[in-house]
């Protein structure tokens, strides 16, 4: 098999069937004051997340959960067929051989 061929991450060569993605992009809070009560003079802002503004993406890195190298980088809110590519050939590794990914998200 060619090694461009092989599956898992081209870094660190663990068998990765996800990756982790940090996007730039407009967040929307509530902002409320974080009263200290006994000492106004601690007062600070909370913020509640609320949501991600939809189409504010400007750069995004998707990075090996693994080794914590960034194997694509995508401008905007776009799909890089890369990635596609990357996690299409990623899945076909068996669950049990595969790296497991603990922050995945469990619903
Ligand atoms: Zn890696």
């Amino acid at each position: 098999m060619d090694e461009t061929e092989k599956p898992g991450c081209p870094k660190c060569g663990a068998l990765i069937t996800t990756l982790k993605a940090y996007a730039r992009e407009e967040s929307f809070y509530r902002v409320y004051l974080d009263s200290a009560k006994f000492d106004p003079e601690l007062d600070t802002i909370g913020y509640d997340y609320q949501q991600c503004v939809e189409g504010s993406t400007t750069h995004t890195d998707f990075i090996c959960p693994n080794c914590g190298e960034t194997l694509f980088s995508s401008e905007a809110d776009t799909q890089p067929q890369e990635v596609i590519d990357f996690l299409r050939k990623a899945n076909v590794i068996p669950e049990d051989e595969a790296v497991p990914d603990e922050e995945a998200v469990k619903e």
